[in-house]
């Protein structure tokens, strides 16, 4: 059996990129719902997979382990993210989640089985809106659109604080610029701006202006 699923050129993806703050989560389910499109989060199942394994007592830099587990993982991404049955919509969020998530997404392993799975949720649907570090690079290369979405590191620390359940601006900060450094430069599909993406710098701008600038680009480039 073939290990990757190949991506149909007809899916209607449309890529949302970009680092930790930049808006992705807000704009990307927005956007979604404008067009009625599936939304997937594909942060959310790094972090499922962090989860479990710190859940299970087991290391998160831990390879093989860590990989066997993502392969055996019963995951739903959606309104709720329940895992292995329990629903850990809102422990995928704790700052020690979000600490061990980046050494989890570095695995190869994990990242091919993440991979797959995505690609999988997409052909069932025909496409959607999906958001992550690697979509328009490695995911979903033939996406009709891809955005990446940046804003100055203050803005992006700024609206994490406010979004994530530790609220100490300092710590956040720094986990963030910490996660940054490891998802840039990372062997395995490190975040960067695929050639053919429209980069949005979203500082100083409220969510509506971004998603309404999406909403343009897609009208421009996306065949209905
Ligand atoms: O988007 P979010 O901040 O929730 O993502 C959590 C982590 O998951 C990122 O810091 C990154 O390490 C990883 N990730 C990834 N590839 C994606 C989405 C997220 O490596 N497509």
């Amino acid at each position: 059996m073939p290990d990757t699923l190949k991506v149909p050129h007809t899916l209607k993806v449309i890529a949302i990129d970009g680092p930790a703050g930049s808006g992705k989560s807000t704009v990307a389910r927005a956007v979604a719902a404008r067009l009625g499109l599936a939304y997937l989060d594909t942060g959310a199942m790094y972090r499922a997979v962090a989860f479990e394994a710190m859940r299970r007592g087991i290391e998160p830099d831990d390879e093989q382990t860590v990989a066997e587990l993502s392969r055996q993982l019963e995951l739903e991404v959606g309104e709720k993210v329940m895992v292995n049955g329990t629903d850990a919509t809102v422990e995928i969020r704790s700052p020690e989640v979000t600490r061990a998530v980046s050494s989890v997404a570095a695995n190869p392993a994990v990242r091919k089985e993440m991979v797959l799975r995505q690609r999988e949720w997409a052909a069932r649907r025909g496409g959607g809106v999906v958001e992550g570090r690697d979509i328009g690079t490695v995911v979903f290369p033939q996406a009709p659109l891809k955005v990446y979405l940046t804003a100055s590191e203050d803005e992006r620390a700024s609206r994490r604080t406010k979004e994530m359940l530790d609220r100490d601006y300092d710590r956040v900060a720094a986990d963030m610029a910490r996660r940054d450094q490891i998802d840039s430069t990372r062997a395995a599909s490190p975040l960067t701006v695929a050639a053919d993406a429209v980069e949005l710098d979203t500082t100083g701008l409220d969510a509506e202006a971004v998603v309404d600038a999406v909403m343009a680009l897609i009208a421009e480039r996306v065949p209905q």
